[in-house]
């Protein structure tokens, strides 16, 4: 039989088989349908499916794993589909065969939360910013926040081990999930919801499964910490000669107020006016302009009326030390939420600006100083007409080193950077991860070591090469690792 008509016949076959093993409406080909699965965030990747398939409970979730299994065909996991390296979306044509999108979008409950175990259970499809809310409802933060919350989803965020603004404080979700149910590659359930806080009993299976981008399993549930509502906030956006002041001013704070410092987020110049320039009636909270800014968050689950006080004074000792330029401090919810605005609005801003070269990198909070010195002139150095900028959560080392130039220059200037970053010790992927973007990256910085561990857990894990095929490395492309 000719190939073209067998690939055909296999592929009505499998059609058939998932439409009748899970609701038939639960599975789309059209093309205008899939059209928006198919391409990332950034409009970066797009890729082809035979189908985008919905299941909407963990036993369906299963079935369409074993059913791709027997017919040979890969499945690509997607949450919200705010990815930044291309994770969530299949690759492009049939280089690796043939490719499903599986959409976690209608496993959408939240099963349980316990505000004395100070837990959450939810499905993997639940929208970040409802998990928050529903925490919030019985009096309990669920810290994870990013800007993409409103599309982000719970399953998202464990297979990316996502950061965002509240990792100074609570971690990143590594630190928050307790436990996790998982569609393993065999299309067998794996139920480690067990949400305790302490259990030694063998290897921490959870963990492998958190950050690995949709390789090593699908996420169906996450059990997550929740912590007392803050009940005392203090938010100040602040102006500043320098990152090193930058870094003066968060030793200065930590030392006086600790762990009460929740958020520290650093800008460039270059990205408030990005924003001031893209929000209708947005504008800047400080009377002068200043090369860096800092927006910084003080919290507390104590109703303290003095923490205001405190965060004044210290910006004022900073102040007449040089470190702080000026600042103001939000008087309302309001205002905090048109601070916040500022900063969580940079990507969006950037994106509709024009095509920027990213790097989310992260060194030890003690470099970030250096790194921004040495990195605009690295830069300058090798492409003159970039435009370098950065932002990002300094209190974790975590910056959002980013750069305005042509596409052809980008990795030349990827490699300016990520040697630089190797050098201070740091790393290549602060929190976005690898996912298709940055496969060759990952191969050129990781140790070998490290890349020969990985390659067996997933094996291991996925011996049929089924799951997310080409994300983080190319199993097939494995042994020009040189091992
Ligand atoms: C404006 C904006 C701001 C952002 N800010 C931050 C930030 O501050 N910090 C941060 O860390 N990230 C940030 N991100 C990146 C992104 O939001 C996070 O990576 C988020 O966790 C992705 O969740 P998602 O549901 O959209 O996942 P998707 O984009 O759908 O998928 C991401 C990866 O996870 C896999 N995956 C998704 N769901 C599952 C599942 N159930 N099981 C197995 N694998 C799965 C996919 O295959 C893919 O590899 C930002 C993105 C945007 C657009």
């Amino acid at each position: 039989m000719p190939q073209v008509i067998g690939d055909t016949l296999q592929k009505s076959g499998f059609l058939r088989e998932l439409k009748s093993a899970i609701s038939g409406s639960a599975v789309k080909t059209d093309r205008e349908a899939m059209s928006s699965y198919l391409v990332d965030w950034r409009g970066r990747h797009e890729g082809t499916a035979l189908c985008v398939v919905e299941p909407s409970t963990v036993d369906e979730v299963a079935v369409v794993v074993r059913t791709a299994l027997s017919h040979g065909v890969k499945v690509v996991p997607q949450g919200g589909n705010t990815g930044l390296v291309g994770g969530g979306v299949p690759l492009a044509g049939d280089a690796v065969g043939q490719q499903i999108v599986l959409s976690l979008r209608r496993l959408n409950r939240i099963r349980s939360i316990n505000v004395l175990d100070n837990v959450i259970v939810a499905d993997a499809g639940v929208v970040l910013q409802n998990a928050q809310t529903a925490a919030r409802d019985v009096g309990r933060l669920l810290p994870v926040s990013l800007a993409a919350e409103g599309s982000a989803q719970i399953g998202g965020i464990v297979s990316t081990n996502a950061g965002g603004t509240g990792v100074l404080r609570y971690g990143t979700t590594r630190e928050l999930v307790l436990g996790l149910e998982v569609v393993l590659a065999d299309g067998s359930i794996w139920n480690g919801l067990q949400p305790l806080r302490k259990n030694n009993s063998g290897y921490d299976l959870k963990q492998l499964f958190i950050g690995s981008e949709g390789t090593l399993g699908i996420v169906t549930a996450a059990a997550l910490k929740l912590f007392p509502l803050p009940q005392s906030r203090v938010t100040a956006f602040v102006g500043l000669p320098s990152p090193d002041a930058a870094v003066n001013l968060l030793r200065d704070l930590q030392s006086e107020i600790g762990d009460c410092v929740t958020a520290f987020e650093l800008m460039q110049r270059e990205c408030l006016e990005l924003v001031l320039g893209a929000l209708d009636g947005a504008r800047d909270p400080l009377q002068h302009s200043h090369p860096w800014y800092a927006l910084v968050e003080a919290s507390t689950a104590l109703r303290s009326d003095t923490l205001a006080d405190t965060i004044e004074k210290n910006l004022a000792i900073a102040f007449e030390a040089g470190i702080v330029a000026d600042a103001v401090l939000a008087h309302s919810e309001q205002q905090r939420a048109t601070l916040w605005r500022l900063r969580e609005e940079i990507s969006e801003a950037e994106r509709r600006h024009g095509t920027s070269a990213k790097h989310d990198i992260s060194v030890p909070v003690s470099r970030i100083a250096e790194f921004l010195h040495h990195a605009p002139a690295a830069v300058k150095n090798s492409v003159p007409d970039a435009i370098p900028f950065a932002f990002g959560h300094v209190g974790d080392g975590n910056i959002h080193f980013n750069v305005f130039a042509s596409a052809e220059d980008t990795k030349t200037i990827n490699l300016v950077i990520y040697d630089l970053v190797t050098a201070l010790g740091g790393s290549i992927s602060a929190e976005h991860g690898i996912g298709l973007s940055k496969v060759d990256l990952l191969k050129r910085y990781k140790d070998t070591r490290s890349m020969l561990l990985m390659q067996s857990v997933r094996k291991a894990l996925d011996p049929d090469a089924i799951l997310n095929p080409g994300k983080v490395f190319d199993l097939a492309k494995t042994t020009d690792l040189g091992l």
